[in-house]
C-alpha cells in the first residue's frame, strides 16, 4: 500500500477514535486544535487523491453541500409507531392481553426512556452505514444520509461487525444544553429562536443543506436493532451489543419481573424527569425476551410486545408572588406572573403568561397561591390551574388594575376583545416606543441602527416622540449622547435616508393599524393606488377588498379619523416616504407566476402559516398535483402516491426549509 493511502487510512481510524471517545464516551483526549489539524490533514489529502474517496470518512461530517430533494426509499423492515396509554388500568390490560397470548405471566420488561425527537432507520451493511431513513409513513422514509452523517455520535464504520446487514433505530435529538445555547446564537446574530428541542431536531434532520445541519447540535439515541441474523435471546442484550459496536444508547434502562417494578420505573421518572439533560415525553415498555416478541407480534400499526407510557406536558407546582401588567404596542394590557423561580425540563422559570384578562379571572389567583406551570412546546411557559390545597390568603385576591399601569389612563374593555386596553395611545410610553419599534423592525421599514434600546433611549431624552421625528432627528446632539460613536449616528443616518425609498406596501404595514399585517397590506394595495385613495374608503368599500373583514376595514377607517394619525402621514410624506404605488411591479413577489400543493404535516410552521407565506409572496395554491404545479410543498406523512405523481410530473418537491429560502 503506498504511503498516502495508509496515512489516509491512518487520519481516518484516529479521527473515528477520537469521534467515538468524545461523542459516545465522553472522553476529551485531544484538544480542538489537534483534533481540527487532523481533519484538515485528512480533508487536504482526500481532495488531493480522490481515488481514495471514502463516502464514510470522517470528514463528510461537516456537511455533504445542498440538495434539492431527498429521495424516498423503503425500509427493509417496517417502522411500526407505539400503542400509547397514559393510565395504569390500560398498562394492566396489556400485560393481561400479552399474559394471555404467550400462556404465562412470569416475564421480563425492559423500561426505557421515550426520548423526544425524530425517528430515523440507520442501514448499516459490513460494518458500514449505508443510508439512513426519516420515518416517513413506516413502509417508505426520505433518504437523510448526508444530515445523519454530521452527527459525531453516529458511527459511520462500527467497532466490530457483530452483524452483518441491520437497521438500528433511534431518535434524533437536542439536548436542552444545546438548545439554548443555540438559541442564544440566534439571538445575538438576531435570528429568530427556536420554540423547543423537539421541533428543532426533527426540522434540522430535514433541511436541504446539510453543511447548516452540521451546526445543528443533533444527537442520535439508538433504542433498536432489527436483522435476520439476530440469534440474541432479550432486548436488553440487543441495546448492550449496539453499545459495543459503537452506537450512542443512553444508560436509562431497567430490566424488572413484574408490572410492579414498571410502575415504580414509570413514578421514578415522572418526578425526575425534569433533571434529565434532555426531553422525553415518556416511557417505553418492552417485553424483553426476543421469542416472546416473536409469538405477540404485530397490529397493522404497532408492536403488540411493546407500549409507550406517556407523560402529560411537563407540569410543576410553585408559589405566585405577584403579577404584572405589560401595556403592549396596541394598548393592550397582558398579565404577567411572577413566579418563584422553578426548574422545568432543564430551564428555570421565573415568569408565566396568564395570556388575557379573561383567562386570569377565570382563576381568580391570590398571591402566594401554589399554581401550576405548564412548559409545553412554547417558549413562555403558562399557569394551568390552582393548587386547591395551598392557597394564599382570601384578602390578596390579585385584582386587574383599573387604569393603565404605566399612564394611570382608565383602562377600556371591548366585549369583543379578550384583553383590557390603554386608550391613551399617544402619551402612553410603551405604547409610543412599541409603534416606534414596528415601524422600524425588519419587516416594516427596517432601518439599521434604530435598535430597540436606542429607540429608549431617544424616546426618554425626548429626540424621538413619534414616528415622525424618525426623519427630523438631531444628529449633532445625538453624537454627544454618551456610547454613541461618531460611527453609529452614521449607520443610523444612512439607515434613516434608506428608509426613504421603501415601497408604499412596507410603510403601510409600518404603521402599525390594527390588524393590518403584512399580508393584509399588500391586500389592500392590490386594490388601491395611494394613500389619499386609501384615506378616503369608507368601512363598505374596503371590505370589498378579498379577504378584508369588517373588524380590519373598521380599525383602517377608525385610524384615518385620528387627526394625530392624519397629521403623522403628512410629515412623513413630505419628509419623501413613498405613498403611492409607482409600477406594478412594485407589487410582483418572489413567488409570482408560480403555483404550489402543500401537502402533509409541518414541523415549524402550521397548514395556514405556509399558505399564508405563499400567498403573500405572490404564489398560487392549488389543491391537487397537476402539469401546471410549480412546487409541491411536502410536510410529514405525505402519502407515497403524491410523491410519484409529482415525479411523473417533473414537479419539484420541496420541504418548509426551501420554501423560505425561495422566498429570500
Ligand atoms: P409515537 O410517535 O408516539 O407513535 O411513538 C413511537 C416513536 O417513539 C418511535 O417511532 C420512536 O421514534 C420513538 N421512541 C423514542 N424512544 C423510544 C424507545 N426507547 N423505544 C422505542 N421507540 C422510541
Ligand atoms: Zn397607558
Amino acid at each position: 500500500m503506498n504511503e498516502i493511502k495508509s496515512r489516509i487510512i491512518k487520519l481516518r481510524e484516529i479521527i473515528n477514535e477520537h469521534n467515538h471517545n468524545y461523542y459516545n464516551l465522553d472522553k476529551n483526549l485531544i484538544s480542538d486544535f489537534d483534533y481540527d489539524r487532523l481533519l484538515d490533514e485528512l480533508i487536504n489529502l482526500e481532495s488531493k487523491y480522490p481515488e481514495y474517496f471514502d463516502e464514510n470518512s470522517p470528514s463528510n461530517r461537516v456537511g455533504g453541500g445542498l440538495s434539492d430533494k431527498f429521495s424516498t426509499e423503503s425500509h427493509i423492515y417496517q417502522m411500526y409507531s407505539l400503542d400509547n396509554t397514559y393510565s395504569n388500568e390500560e398498562l394492566e390490560s396489556w400485560y393481561t392481553r400479552s399474559s394471555k397470548i404467550l400462556d404465562t405471566k412470569d416475564f421480563e420488561f425492559c423500561c426505557e426512556l421515550k426520548y423526544d425527537g425524530a425517528s430515523v432507520n440507520l442501514l448499516y451493511e459490513n460494518g458500514k452505514l449505508v443510508r439512513a431513513l426519516t420515518r416517513g409513513d413506516g413502509t417508505q422514509g426520505d433518504n437523510i444520509t448526508n444530515n445523519i452523517k454530521t452527527i459525531g455520535s453516529v458511527p459511520l464504520n462500527l467497532n466490530n461487525i457483530f452483524l452483518k446487514k441491520f437497521e438500528i433505530r433511534g431518535e434524533i435529538i437536542i439536548r436542552n444544553d444545546s438548545f439554548n445555547q443555540l438559541n442564544r446564537k440566534r439571538e445575538e446574530l438576531g435570528e429568530p429562536i427556536f420554540k423547543n428541542p423537539r421541533n428543532t431536531a426533527s426540522g434540522s434532520i430535514k433541511l436541504l443543506d446539510s453543511n447548516e445541519v452540521a451546526r445543528r447540535p443533533l444527537q442520535c439515541f439508538l433504542y433498536s436493532i432489527v436483522s435476520d441474523e439476530v440469534k440474541i435471546k432479550s432486548h436488553s442484550e440487543l441495546l448492550n451489543i449496539a453499545r459495543d459496536m459503537g452506537f450512542d444508547v443512553p444508560k436509562y434502562e431497567k430490566v424488572v419481573d413484574g408490572l410492579n417494578g414498571v410502575k415504580e420505573y414509570i413514578y421514578y421518572w415522572d418526578k425526575n424527569r425534569s433533571n434529565l439533560p434532555f426531553e422525553i415525553d415518556g416511557i417505553v415498555i418492552k417485553i424483553n425476551n426476543i421469542n416472546f416478541q416473536k409469538k405477540l407480534g404485530f397490529t397493522s400499526k404497532f408492536p403488540r410486545w411493546a407500549i409507550a407510557y406517556k407523560y402529560k406536558a411537563e407540569n410543576l407546582v410553585t408559589k405566585l408572588n405577584s403579577i404584572s401588567f405589560n401595556v403592549g404596542r396596541t394598548g393592550a394590557i397582558t398579565p404577567v406572573a411572577n413566579l418563584e423561580p422553578v426548574l422545568i425540563s432543564g430551564s428555570t422559570v421565573k415568569r408565566a403568561s396568564l395570556h388575557s384578562f379573561d383567562q386570569m379571572m377565570k382563576l381568580r389567583l391570590r398571591v402566594n397561591d401554589s399554581v401550576y406551570v405548564e412548559k409545553g412546546g412554547e417558549i413562555i411557559p403558562k399557569i394551568t390551574g390552582i393548587d386547591y390545597k395551598n392557597r394564599g390568603s382570601e384578602n390578596d385576591v390579585i385584582k386587574f388594575p383599573k387604569n393603565c399601569p404605566e399612564c394611570e389612563t382608565k383602562l377600556v374593555k371591548l366585549d369583543s376583545e379578550a384583553n383590557f386596553f390603554c386608550p391613551n395611545t399617544k402619551n402612553c410610553r410603551p405604547q409610543v416606543i412599541g409603534r416606534i419599534q414596528h415601524f422600524v423592525s425588519r419587516k416594516a421599514m427596517n432601518i439599521d441602527g434604530l435598535g430597540d434600546e436606542t429607540i429608549k433611549l431617544l424616546y426618554n431624552r425626548g429626540y424621538l416622540k413619534d414616528i415622525s421625528d424618525i426623519y427630523n432627528l438631531d444628529y449633532d446632539s445625538i453624537s454627544l449622547i454618551e456610547g454613541h460613536a461618531d460611527k453609529s449616528v452614521k449607520n443610523l443616518k444612512i439607515g434613516v435616508e434608506n428608509s426613504k425609498s421603501k415601497p408604499f406596501q412596507k410603510v403601510l404595514y409600518g404603521l402599525g393599524i390594527r390588524y393590518v399585517g403584512e399580508s393584509a397590506s399588500k391586500k389592500i394595495l392590490k386594490n388601491i393606488k395611494s394613500i389619499d385613495e386609501l384615506m378616503n374608503m369608507s368601512i363598505e368599500s374596503l371590505s370589498q377588498i378579498d379577504e378584508i373583514g369588517e373588524k380590519t376595514a373598521a380599525s383602517i377607517v377608525d385610524f384615518f379619523q385620528e387627526e394625530d394619525n392624519r397629521d403623522l402621514i403628512t410629515k412623513l410624506r413630505s419628509a419623501g416616504l413613498i405613498f403611492i404605488i409607482n409600477d406594478k411591479s412594485d407589487l410582483s413577489y418572489s413567488l409570482s407566476n408560480l403555483t404550489f400543493v402543500i401537502s402533509g404535516v409541518f414541523e415549524m410552521h402550521s397548514r395556514e402559516e405556509i399558505k399564508n407565506l405563499i400567498e403573500i409572496n405572490g404564489g398560487k395554491i392549488s389543491s391537487s398535483i397537476s402539469s401546471k404545479t410549480n412546487y409541491l410543498v411536502a410536510g410529514n406523512n405525505i402519502g407515497p402516491a403524491k410523491f410519484s405523481k409529482a415525479n411523473d410530473l417533473g414537479v419539484t418537491i420541496i420541504n418548509e426549509v426551501s420554501l423560505i429560502d425561495l422566498i429570500s
